[in-house]
C-alpha cells in the first residue's frame, strides 16, 4: 500500500467514531482518527459550561445503526446532559473497541491532496506527516469557538473563558461577580445555573431571543423500553422527519384552526416543552404571518414571566422570526430574572466600547466583573475545516475555493479535493436536523460510496465543478422556500463572524428528502462525481 492508512478521519465525536467502525469493522480498511481532544466525544468533549445539554431528546439522540447499542444503554432523562452523552461515546468508543485506532492530542494543522500519490499529507501539530488515499472530515460543525475581538480584553484582570472550550475542572463561581455575552442556545443554557452560584450575574444581551421550556425530568420508563423494543420503529421515525426528531410536525396550518383554537394548540405545545413546540403547525417557517402568531404567544409568556417590565421588554423586543434562528429550549432561563443578582444589559442600545483591567464598559456605564463568560458561538460550518489548512489538486486551497462562501456538492464533497469527504458539511441539512441522525446518514453513504470504488477498482472520486454550483443553487432556493433567510445576523449565514463570506450554509429542504436525493444519486452510480482507476 502506498500510503501509510486508507483513509485518515479527522475528529472523534459523534461522526468520527461512527466512521471508524463501518471502514475497519464493515470494509476492513486500515483508518486512523486524528483527535485534538485528550479523549472522544468532539462537541461533548469541549462544551462542559455550566448547564450544557442536548435540546433533542435523549431517545433520539444515539446511533440507531446497532441494536446491541440502544438495548445496553440507558439514558437517564428527557434531554442528555453533557456528562451522560460524554458516557455514551466512552460506551460507545469501548464496546466497539475503537480506541487503538484513535490518536488523542492531535491537532490537524495541514492537509494537502498529492496529484501523484492520488492521496492526502497530513500535517500534525507535533509534526508529524501520514499519508492516506481518504482524509474524512469529522470536526463538527460548531467547533471552531468564536471569541469577539472586543479592545481591551488582554487588559483585563480577572478570568474569562469560551464555552466551547470550558475548563475540564470546571470554574467557582461562588462569591463572584460575572458578566456574560451572548444569548443562543448556550447563553441560555448557561443563565440559571450561573445565576444559582454567582454573587451577582450581569447578560450582555445584543440580541432578544425566543426560548421555550424544556421541562426535563427523568426519562420516561416506558418510552425507554419501547425504544429497546422497538429500534426499528424509532429509526425508521427519526429518518422520515424534516429535522430527523422524533415527531412529526402537525399537518395544519395556522389558518385552519381559529384564534382560540391556536392559542389552546400553543398551551399546550408549550406545556409539552422543547422542539417539539416548532411543530405545532406546518407552516410557521414558511409563512410569517402564521409564524407572527407564534412569535407573540412566545412575547406574551416572557412578559407573563418576568416581574419587571422594562427587563421584559428587552427581553421580548425579538427582531427576527420565531425559528430563524436556532430556537433554544432552557430550563428557567426567563424566570432567572427575577432573581436579585441578575441584571440585563442592552448592548444593541448600549453597545459594549471595551473590557478594562476590572469589568466590561458600554457606551453608557462600567460594570464590575471578576469573570467573563463568552457564550459567543463559533465560526460555525466553515471554521474548523478551514482552520485546517486544507489544499486540493494543484495545490488550490479550501480557503481560496470557499472565498465566496462554501460551495459543496450534497455538503459530501468539493470540487478540486478528490477523495475528501466532509461529514455533515456545508449544504448538507447538518445543523437543521437532529445530528446524530444526519451523521449516520451521512458516515452510511460515505461507507458504501468508498465500497462501490473498492468493488469498482476506483482510486479517486471528486465533484464534477458545476454540480457545486447547481447544489449551491438548490441551497439557496431551499433557504428562500423558508422564513430562515429573515434572520440576517444568524450564524447559518456566517454573519456573525466578521469578514466571512454571507451564504446561508445548511441545507433546508428536509432531511428525509435531502437523503432520498442522496439516495438516487448513489443509485445512478454516483452521478455528479468523477471517478478514476487506482494509480
Ligand atoms: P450563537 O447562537 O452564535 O449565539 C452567540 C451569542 O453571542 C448571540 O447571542 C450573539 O449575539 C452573541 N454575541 C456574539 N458576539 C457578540 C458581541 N461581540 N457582543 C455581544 N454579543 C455577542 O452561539 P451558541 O449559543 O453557542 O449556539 C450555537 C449553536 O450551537 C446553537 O445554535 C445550536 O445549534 C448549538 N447548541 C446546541 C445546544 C443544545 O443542543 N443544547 C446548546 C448550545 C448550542 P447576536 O445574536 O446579536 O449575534
Amino acid at each position: 500500500m502506498p500510503y501509510d492508512f486508507d483513509a485518515l478521519i479527522v475528529g472523534a465525536g459523534f461522526s468520527g467514531l461512527y466512521q471508524l467502525h463501518s471502514l475497519r469493522d464493515q470494509l476492513g480498511m486500515k483508518v486512523r482518527v486524528l483527535e485534538a481532544g485528550a479523549g472522544v466525544g468532539g462537541t461533548w468533549y469541549w462544551n462542559r459550561y455550566p448547564g450544557a445539554r442536548c435540546d433533542s431528546e435523549s431517545h433520539s439522540y444515539n446511533y440507531f445503526f446497532s441494536k446491541d447499542l440502544i438495548k445496553n444503554w440507558e439514558w437517564s432523562e428527557r434531554y442528555p446532559g453533557q456528562a451522560e452523552v460524554l458516557r455514551y461515546l466512552n460506551y460507545v468508543a469501548d464496546t466497539l473497541s475503537l480506541r487503538d485506532d484513535i490518536q488523542l492530542n492531535t491537532r490537524v494543522v495541514g492537509a494537502a491532496f498529492d496529484d501523484e500519490l492520488c492521496g492526502w499529507r497530513v500535517t500534525t501539530q507535533d509534526g508529524q506527516e501520514l499519508t492516506s488515499q481518504f482524509l474524512i472530515s469529522a470536526v463538527g460543525c460548531l467547533s471552531s469557538a468564536n471569541i469577539p475581538s472586543i479592545p481591551g480584553l488582554d487588559d483585563f484582570r480577572g478570568q474569562y473563558y469560551h464555552t466551547g472550550t470550558w475548563p475540564h475542572e470546571g470554574v467557582n463561581f461562588a462569591g463572584k461577580r460575572v458578566g456574560q455575552i451572548g444569548t443562543g442556545s448556550t447563553g441560555i443554557q448557561c443563565v440559571p445555573v450561573i445565576a444559582a452560584e454567582a454573587d451577582h450575574l450581569t447578560l450582555f444581551q445584543r440580541t432578544a431571543n425566543f426560548s421555550i421550556p424544556a421541562h426535563n425530568g427523568p426519562m420516561d420508563p416506558d418510552l425507554r423500553e419501547d425504544v429497546k423494543k422497538n429500534p426499528d420503529f424509532y429509526k425508521e421515525l427519526v429518518r422520515s422527519t424534516t429535522n430527523g426528531h422524533p415527531f412529526r410536525i402537525a399537518p395544519r396550518k395556522v389558518s385552519d384552526v381559529d384564534e382560540q383554537e391556536q392559542t389552546e394548540i400553543y398551551e399546550k405545545a408549550w406545556a409539552k416543552g422543547g422542539l417539539r413546540f416548532r411543530a405545532a403547525f406546518e407552516d410557521l417557517l414558511s409563512n410569517q404571518e402564521a409564524n407572527d402568531t407564534a412569535a407573540d404567544f412566545i412575547k406574551a409568556k416572557i412578559k407573563e414571566i418576568v416581574k419587571d417590565p422594562e427587563t421584559a421588554k428587552k427581553l421580548a423586543d425579538i427582531d427576527h422570526p420565531f425559528a430563524t434562528k436556532r430556537p433554544p429550549i432552557d430550563t428557567h432561563y426567563f424566570e432567572s430574572f427575577n432573581r436579585d443578582n441578575v441584571s440585563l444589559v442592552d448592548v444593541r442600545a448600549r453597545p459594549i466600547t471595551h473590557i478594562d483591567e476590572t469589568g466590561i464598559a458600554t457606551t453608557d456605564g462600567h460594570h464590575e466583573v471578576d469573570i467573563i463568560v463568552f457564550a459567543t458561538g463559533f465560526d460555525a460550518m466553515t471554521g474548523s475545516l478551514l482552520r485546517m489548512n486544507i489544499t486540493g489538486s494543484h495545490g488550490l486551497s479550501l480557503a481560496e475555493a470557499w472565498s465566496e462562501g462554501p460551495k459543496t456538492y450534497l455538503g459530501l464533497q468539493v470540487a478540486g479535493f478528490p477523495n475528501m469527504f466532509t461529514l455533515t458539511g456545508p449544504g448538507s441539512p447538518s445543523v437543521l436536523c437532529n445530528m446524530p441522525v444526519a451523521i449516520e446518514q451521512h458516515v452510511e453513504w460515505v461507507t458504501q460510496c468508498i465500497s462501490f470504488m473498492k468493488d469498482n477498482d476506483l482510486g479517486r472520486i471528486e465533484p464534477e465543478a458545476h454540480q457545486c454550483e447547481e447544489w449551491a443553487k438548490e441551497v439557496n432556493k431551499a433557504a428562500d422556500a423558508t422564513l430562515l433567510p429573515k434572520a440576517k445576523h444568524s450564524w447559518y449565514l456566517g454573519a456573525n463572524v466578521p469578514g466571512k463570506p454571507r451564504m446561508f450554509m445548511p441545507y433546508a429542504g428536509g432531511f428525509a428528502h435531502y437523503a432520498s436525493i442522496c439516495d438516487q444519486i448513489a443509485q445512478e452510480n454516483y452521478k455528479g462525481f468523477s471517478f478514476s482507476r487506482r494509480p
